[in-house]
Parts: structure tokens; sequence; C-alpha cells
């Protein structure tokens, strides 16, 4: 009998412990501090490449690690669109924001053009201070599907009206796409005649208070259209990295829970335009931010959310190219040429498809590829981001809902 009972009460405790570890509640709660890490056109192949990169520097043929490919959760993304199975910024970010499928050129809402709020929206609703940052103008689709509802992304100019009603706290980029409207009157004005504290330097920044509403803008964007291409032309003076910026967002909400979205927004102009160095550049400054993150998380591991993603693959990248059997990728004539040129890469096509063939990287596109992306996760909450999962169910999973 003794027996019997010992192998019940044994039984019983075996079952409260897999019931702990399946419903524990603190695992139920939203972290306090939450980053959404968005990656564009950072799909696995052009994660790959910067590895190789990472991994020919040090001497080696594999290996080397960006930060947030050692993160312990890991999974796989698809995102399809409601009327392709290759998708636009504009589509899957909306798909990552609010939770909905919907079609190209929509931002921030459904296929029928329904709005629907955005994870910074809720979260802002709920007392979280809200930093929405990227390397790209901070009108552009993925930065606005989480503050804006319109049914075209060529909207610029209302699309970044939108920031003022948002009621975010700190919203930067590299200024405006649509900067002016029809009448001539500039995006920047309209905003700091409604709220905002327009900064155009870090001095400006640092004059701003710790409530005030803040946009971050690139100096030399002030009155200028901001098409330049910086993903492989020479970086300006002035320029504020989105590490910079993440830095201030953190500065600036101290221990308040926040969310803030930073965008690579450049990966993805680098690798529609096919051209390797400028690729893996940019998607090792957005792994600089990322190590910001890291680095609180660190500070408060248990009360910290870090989620890294892409929205969407570019380029149909590979780690090798051509017909050649049993070969190694050769990074040598890539890397020489981009430091030979200052670090830069403004060849035209044909000169760059060349370097791509002398070292073997592989471009199948110059645009979007339908592949599903890759998501890491670390901190609280994060096991949920592990396996397969579709880029609608992102939302839910940060909020744990
Ligand atoms: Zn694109």
């Amino acid at each position: 009998m003794k027996a019997k009972y010992l192998y019940i009460l044994i039984a019983v405790l075996i079952g409260q412990v897999m019931m702990t570890s399946c419903n524990n509640p603190t695992e139920e709660a939203k972290a306090k501090y939450i980053f959404l890490f968005i990656g564009d056109g950072m799909g696995h192949t052009n994660v790959f490449i910067t590895e190789s990169y990472l991994s020919y520097k040090a001497g080696k043929f594999g290996g080397e690690q960006l930060t947030f490919t050692t993160f312990p959760y890991q999974g796989d993304v698809t995102n399809y669109t409601a009327e392709s199975n290759i998708t636009c910024s504009a589509a899957a970010g909306t798909a990552i924001a609010t939770g909905y499928k919907t079609r190209s050129g929509f931002i921030g809402v459904d296929a029928d053009t329904v709005a629907h709020p955005s994870i910074a929206e809720i979260l802002k609703a709920e007392g979280y201070r809200i930093g929405i940052m990227t390397s790209v103008p901070m009108n552009d689709a993925t930065p606005a599907v989480f503050y804006a509802h319109n049914s075209s992304r060529g909207n610029g100019y209302e699309i970044a009206q939108s920031i003022a009603n948002s009621g975010f706290d700190f919203v930067a980029g590299n200024g405006f796409k649509k900067h002016k409207n029809k009448a001539g009157e500039y995006i920047g004005d309209y905003l700091a005649e409604n709220g905002m504290k327009v900064c155009y330097s870090q001095e400006e920044f640092k004059a701003t208070s710790k409530e005030d509403r803040v946009v971050m803008c690139e100096p030399y964007n002030k009155n200028v259209e901001p098409m330049t291409y910086f993903a492989g032309a020479p970086v300006p003076e002035g320029h504020m990295s989105i590490s910079q910026f993440l830095e201030n967002a953190l500065d600036k909400f101290g221990e308040d829970p926040f969310f803030i979205m930073c965008e690579g927004g450049e990966i993805d102009w680098a690798a529609h335009a096919k051209k390797t160095m400028p690729t893996v550049m940019t998607i090792l400054e957005f792994d600089n931010a990322v190590r910001k993150a890291y680095e609180f998380y660190l500070k408060h591991p248990d009360e910290t959310l870090i989620v890294v993603t892409a929205d969407h693959a570019t380029g149909g990248s590979s780690v090798g190219s051509g017909d050649t059997h049993l070969y190694s990728v050769d990074w040598e004539p890539l890397v020489s040429a981009f430091e030979a040129a200052g670090c830069t890469n403004t060849l035209n096509q044909e000169d760059n498809r060349k370097l791509n063939d002398a070292s073997r990287i592989g471009w199948t596109t110059s645009d979007h590829t339908g592949d599903n992306v890759p998501i890491y996760a670390i901190g609280k909450g994060a096991e949920k981001f592990c396996g397969r999962m579709d880029n609608t169910q992102i939302k839910g999973k940060i909020l744990a809902e």
C-alpha cells in the first residue's frame, strides 16, 4: 500500500511540475521592455552571406555568427499576402504589426481597407512608451504600418502626418518620402506645429525633455527628398545610425515600459541592387543595433523580450553560384574591391555582376522572393517564437494574447 501511495504522490508531483511549466502565469504576462527588429529584405540567405563574410574575415570557412543568430529560440515565418505568394514591405509589415493579411501597398489596413490597431498603438494605450526607428525614411512602409492606416504607401505626406496623431514618443529615420505636399508645405514643419519636437542633430535631441514627443531626422534631409541611396554609396557627414537612434530612445525611456521597433531598411535597398558587400554591411549595422538591445536585456533579463525577424527576403542570394562542382566561395574579389573604393560600391549593374561572379555569390532577382523568413528571440516569452509560424501570429505572441 505504501508503495502504491508513493507512486501516486510521485505521479501527482510530476503532473504539477508539467502543469507549472506549461501554465506558469509569469510566462503569460507580456514583457515590460519589448524590442522588435525588422531587417527589411533580410531573408535567410542574406543572413548566411553575412556570416560567411565574417568567417572569411576570421580566416575560416564558417562558424562565425551575428548576435541575433545566437538567440536561443528560432523559427521560420511564412509571409504570403492576401493576393500573392510574394509580399512587399507594406503588406508584410501590416501582417506583423496588426495580425491581418492584406494587399501589397496597404498600410495598417486589411484587404478590405479596414484599419486595425498595431502592436505599438495597442501598447501605447496600455501606457507603454513607443519608439519607431529606421535607417530609411520614417514614413516608408515598415515604420508606417506601426502608426498609420492608409490604402496606399505612396501617400507619404498623409502617412507622415499620422506621426503627430499617434501619440508616440520617439520616431526616427532618414527624413521623409514625399516631404512636401502640393502646396509646398514641409512635413517637418507640420509635425513641429502639431506637438512634436523635430530634431536634426544629436545636439537638438539633447535639448529635448524626457516628456517631449520627438522626431529625429537625418540633418541633411531637412528640405530634401531623401531618396539618396546610402547602401553602398558614401555615407554623408552627420549620418545617424539606427544604433544611435536606439540609444537615444533608451535614454529617453529610462525605466518606463516601452516598445521599440527598429528597422534595418537599407538591407532591402542593397539586396535589390544585388550588391553583396552593402548587403553585408547593412546587416552588420542592423546587428550592432540588436547588440545594444542585447546589452539592455542582460541588465533586465526577466522583463525584456527581443524579437528579430524580416518582412520578406530580397535578391534570392546564395553562398555559391555558377556550375562548378565542389568549390569554395572566394570573398577576396568582393572585399578587396569594396575596401579599395573606401567601403562603397557605386558600380554599374554589369560591373557589379562580374564582381559577384568572381566571388561566386549568387543573386537570382532584383526584387523580393517568397521564401519563408527567419525569426530569432530571447528573453521573456521568447519560447513562443520557436518553430514554424505565419507573420500574422507575431503580434499575438508579442502581446501574450
Ligand atoms: Zn524591397
